[in-house]
């Protein structure tokens, strides 16, 4: 089996379950969400043994329930946050341009300025100006423009009361694409992985079974099979779940974090969008109106949450605020809810203490508990490598157990794999077949966009077996290579895995019940 090779088939599970209770890792990484698999990555590329278990699937939870944007974070100027600001620009810049460039584009923002809003003009010229001087202008100067300029770039604003807009730039991406590409990123660096596996109690070295976390106890969720890791090191990297593995290691440690929920929803769109909106609700949100996967993304709510995380669902409520923010700057022809494809939510984990929600410091939390376990949740999809980068060294430094120096340090800018113009892979996958036989050109773009140069794996499946070039649905661009590739080399083991993560199916309101049925029939002849 080659690294990259898939552990999603039965037989493949099996033999990574086999390896993963086999072994004694250097690090075990619980949860596979973009926090868990930047760590994993860098610890693999240090040298580091390590093992990487997700309950669901990779980027299951928050980390493909974002606003998918690359970004230094406009609103963070608001609450004097600078210093985050100019840090998330500079990761902002190293994906979309070492990392990352096949996945994140970059993508116009327009804040527009209505007559009565929260913000006037200058004011938000003058943040818009800043916000670009903390990038040192890499994406363009953040300026002022007129009602017309604006309508210009997005046909769909609403015109009345527009008194002016200010325009910056930042870039967006496909989150679960991106979070399988880190995962095979570390894959490739040597982890080894396993979704769809559940640690349900924690191993303790010493006599009473009360002294140092050194692995855990998992359940196979799709066939219930038990085993255990050994490690030397243990990261609780669960998101939302961060406490409730912090009480596994002890019952009586305290809460560290609280929840907010964000939910979106994705929308046909009538028109192009050159560019997307920020829209002022009040003085500290905003809400985005975002081309996305050629469809509208909206959202988001931000609502204390305190229920099981894994119940976090966008309900009618969330879609009538956020249809109704957006409202404060898109026409009503564009916010019919017969247009709505797809809905979903997440949940933010903020440091705990007292005020609101919205108001609160998007930062990462990490804590080492009696056990010397390390907890670390929070932070930005944006910023993963640098919060990778932060915990590593903190692993590195664990009193008693230190695993080296100054791990993080010596990590090279490694991009992740397919990197390549997505522009040239698209006109190649065009132009490599004879005209008549050809790649539909949307297609092409589709998939040089999502794989970059590993477009060209999919398509010599196409050129082995020409059904799999046909599309799954015909509205949409997915074709069957991609649930194959999904299947055998991108741990897809459930249809969600394919349609929600892989593809863009669901998204687009694609996922039928006879779309289902055949992915499921794929998936079990694996
Ligand atoms: C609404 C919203 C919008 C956002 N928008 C943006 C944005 O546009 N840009 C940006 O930069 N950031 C954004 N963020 C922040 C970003 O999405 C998160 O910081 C990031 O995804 C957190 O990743 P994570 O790995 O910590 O958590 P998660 O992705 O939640 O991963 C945790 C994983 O742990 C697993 N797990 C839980 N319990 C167990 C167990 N017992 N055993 C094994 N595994 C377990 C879960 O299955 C899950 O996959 C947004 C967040 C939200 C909520």
């Amino acid at each position: 089996m080659s690294p990259a090779m898939s552990s999603a088939t039965i037989s493949g599970r099996a033999e990574t379950r086999e390896e993963l209770s086999r072994s004694t890792y250097d690090l075990l990484v619980i949860g596979g969400g973009i926090l868990g698999t930047s760590v994993t990555w860098m610890a693999a590329q240090a040298g580091l043994r390590v093992a990487m278990v997700d309950a669901g699937d990779f980027a299951g939870a928050t980390s493909s329930a974002s606003s998918k944007l690359v970004h230094g974070g406009l609103r963070y100027l608001q609450t004097g946050n600078v210093k985050l600001v100019a840090e998330n620009h500079r990761e902002r810049r190293a994906l979309a341009g070492e990392i990352a460039p096949h996945l994140v584009k970059p993508l116009t923002f327009v804040v527009p300025v209505y007559r009565g809003g929260p913000h006037g003009a200058a004011k938000l010229g003058a943040g818009v100006f800043l916000y670009s001087a903390l990038s040192v202008f890499g994406d363009g100067l953040g300026r002022v423009i007129s009602p017309q300029q604006a309508l210009a770039k997005v046909p769909a604003l609403r015109g009345e009361g527009l008194r002016a807009a200010a325009v910056y730039g930042d870039h967006q991406m496909n989150d679960s694409r991106v979070a399988v590409m880190t995962v095979r990123a570390a894959v490739d660096a040597g982890a080894v992985v396993l979704n769809h596996a559940e640690v349900v109690g924690l191993r303790k070295s010493g006599p009473s079974g009360t002294g140092t976390v050194s692995g855990a106890d998992l359940r196979d969720r799709l066939d219930g099979t038990e085993f255990g890791v050994n490690a030397r090191l243990v990261l609780n990297a669960t998101g939302p779940w961060v406490d409730h593995l912090r009480r596994m290691e002890d019952p009586g440690a305290a809460p560290s974090i609280r929840l907010s929920k964000g939910a979106h929803l994705v929308m046909r769109r009538h028109e192009p969008w050159k560019a997307a909106l920020t829209i002022p609700i009040d003085k500290y949100r905003v809400s985005f109106a975002i081309p996305w996967e050629d469809h509208l993304l909206l959202g988001t709510t931000d609502e204390a949450y305190e229920g099981d995380p894994a119940d976090v669902r966008a309900t009618d409520a969330d879609l009538s605020q956020i249809l109704d923010e957006a409202g404060h700057g898109v026409r009503d022809t564009q916010l019919r809810r017969e247009d709505i494809t797809y809905a979903f939510a997440g949940l933010r984990v903020l440091p705990g203490g007292p005020g609101g929600v919205s108001s609160a410091k998007r930062e990462t939390v990490l804590t080492r508990g009696a056990g010397g376990m390390l907890s670390v949740a929070g932070g930005k999809w944006t910023t993963y490598r640098h919060i990778g980068k932060v915990v590593l060294d903190a692993l590195a430094h664990l009193p008693g157990r230190p695993l080296g120096d100054d791990l993080a340090d010596i990590l090279p800018a490694v991009p992740l794999p397919g990197l390549a113009s997505p522009e040239a892979v698209a006109l190649r996958l065009w132009t490599d077949r004879e005209p008549g036989t050809r790649m539909d050109p949307l297609v092409a773009r589709h998939l040089a966009s999502h794989y970059g140069s590993i477009a060209f794996d999919l398509a010599r499946l196409i050129r082995d077996e020409p059904s799999l070039g046909e599309r799954i649905h015909p509205d949409g661009p997915d074709i069957w290579a991609q649930a194959v590739y999904a299947r055998d080399r991108e741990w897809a083991v459930t249809a969600d895995d394919v349609l929600r993560r892989r593809t863009t199916l669901t998204v687009r309101g694609l996922d039928t019940p006879e779309v289902r049925a055949r992915v499921q029939s794929l998936l079990a002849t694996g």
